[in-house]
């Protein structure tokens, strides 16, 4: 099961307090499990940093915990499903070891915050992704703060987000014990974050929430509306980050180019972009989930211009036929698509462009999937994800009709990745010979003789991967270094270099 493994720097551990007038206490230790995607793992980095202000001790070892807290993901079943076996396995850990409090927090509890109490007596205390702070009270290491200065921020009027709710967009009606609030939470500069990520790189939330109508998706009903974290706060944390150590910020949101939107700001991701790309100590710069209608002519300049920003782009299409689009209530297709990309080329060279897609959406004809196919094969995309469509309660395409069957999609997810292997081999091969700057990560997770890094062509945790096989023989590469590096070899998603 893929746990991850929290990794805390031991600087970070907290220290407990000699007070001779105080009677000596045993700090709370406490272990996370976070499951999901980047913005979930930036909410288990506030619990925990907001743990250990408040005196707790945190362990990378689920069995060494006195709590366990486990950040829960409910994006598709599969995450849904891998989340309760994470949850019943630390249950095992309470009744038959040292653990003495579950706490479940995330997305699931906004989802099944009844059931999950009622169905796994083991768990504890339920924590929503909009009640961040009270992991305190949760947990039993402090009362959640009062705060004159929370960091829950008043959504500012945004007619997209108006307009989605008089339509129904974030109701959870029909959502047994979800709670009728709306996540409002957003973490800013002076909340307390321990990263788990390693120290040269990390992910910062810019904005919270989505305002969009796609009907497969019930992340705006989990999340709550759009809001973005004020600009100088989001500055402020990429300033403070880099004189840590920090070379490489990767800016997430559940569609970040909609920044600033809610503030009147125009090209607000554009502008945020330029101004970290004025911070001496950071290397590289990039933003993942851009919404393809909202990439402006200023973003792909901005992008051109500053050598720190990678020109690397994620732009999830979720499919390229006009009428599944239209099901989706996302608007665009192929042809659009095809123009856009174009532009993105012309004006980033040497762009490298990754999107994801939906396959087996309901009523998802041959005809269909068969433009899908060929749209990819005519965008010959660097990176491509395909999932395959996943019915969700709560989603509008939950109610349509025409679902195809779990083999047909599985079938046609595989057809579309094998087409991208072909075109992603094609383009890995044209890098041999090449030189590039690469971003040393340490041994490889494979075998121990390779090390391994990555290009600004590789976001973190989710593209390839570049092997490293020789390097210079006076030079002992350290990790978290940068290198001129040599593409030798190509496979079909992973590179190998050597550093020159
Ligand atoms: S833009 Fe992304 S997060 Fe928002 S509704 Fe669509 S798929 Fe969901």
């Amino acid at each position: 099961m893929p746990v991850r493994d929290l990794t805390i720097g031991d600087d970070l551990r907290t220290e407990t307090s000699p007070d001779p007038a105080k009677p000596f206490v045993k700090p709370t230790k406490v272990g996370f499990v976070s499951l999901g995607c980047p913005k979930n793992l930036v909410d288990s980095e506030v619990m925990m940093g907001l743990l250990a202000r408040a005196g707790a001790e945190l362990t990378a070892r689920a069995e060494d915990a006195d709590v366990i807290v486990v950040n829960t993901c409910s994006f598709i079943e599969s995450a849904q499903q891998e989340s309760v076996n994470t949850i019943l396995e630390m249950a095992g850990l309470k009744t038959g070891g040292r653990a003495k409090k579950l706490v479940v927090a995330g997305c699931l509890v906004e989802r099944f915050r009844d059931q999950i109490r009622k169905d796994i007596p083991e768990v504890d205390a339920v924590v929503g992704t909009g009640e961040l702070e009270n992991i305190l009270a949760a947990t039993g290491v402090a009362p959640a703060p009062v705060r004159s200065d929370s960091p829950f921020v008043v959504l500012q009027s945004r007619a997209e987000g108006e307009a989605r709710e008089a339509q129904g967009r974030f109701s959870r009606e029909s959502w047994q014990g979800a709670v009728g609030d709306l996540p409002n939470y957003l973490y800013d500069d002076a909340t307390p974050r321990i990263l788990a990520t390693p120290r040269h790189m990390a992910y910062i939330k810019i904005a919270e929430g989505c305002d969009h109508p796609c009907t497969f998706c019930i992340i705006p009903q989990l999340r709550g509306k759009f809001r973005s974290r004020r600009f100088e706060s989001v500055v402020a944390e990429a300033e403070r980050l880099a004189q840590t150590g920090v070379r490489e910020i990767t800016l997430i949101g559940q569609d970040t180019t909609c920044y600033g939107e809610e503030f009147g700001l125009k090209d607000g991701l554009a502008l945020l972009l330029e101004k970290l790309a004025g911070i001496d100590d950071l290397r590289w710069i990039r933003f993942l989930y851009a919404y393809p209608n909202k990439i402006t002519g200023k973003l792909l300049e901005t992008i051109a211009t500053h050598e720190k920003i990678c020109s690397y782009m994620d732009v999830p299409l979720q499919h390229a036929s006009a009428t599944v689009l239209k099901r989706m209530k996302r608007g665009g297709g192929a042809e659009v698509f095809l123009r856009s990309i174009a532009r993105m080329r012309r004006t980033i060279p040497e762009l490298t462009l990754r999107t994801s897609f939906i396959v087996g959406f309901p009523g998802e004809t041959e005809k269909e999937f068969e433009e899908l196919c060929d749209f990819v094969r005519e965008a010959k995309f660097d990176w491509m994800g395909a999932f395959a469509y996943s019915d969700q309660e709560g989603a509008a395409a939950f109610a349509q009709d025409k679902k195809l069957s779990p083999r047909e999609i599985e079938r046609r997810r595989k057809h579309l990745m094998g087409i991208q292997r072909q075109i992603s081999k094609k383009k890995k091969k044209a890098l041999v010979g090449r030189e590039f700057d690469l971003l040393l990560e340490g041994e490889s997770e494979e075998t121990e003789l390779l090390l391994e890094g990555r290009t600004a062509m590789h976001a973190p945790e989710i593209d390839g991967k570049v092997f490293v096989n020789d390097f210079p023989e006076d030079e002992i590469p350290q990790p978290e270094q940068f290198y001129r590096c040599q593409i030798t070899e190509a496979h079909d998603y992973d590179l190998v270099a050597r550093i020159v």
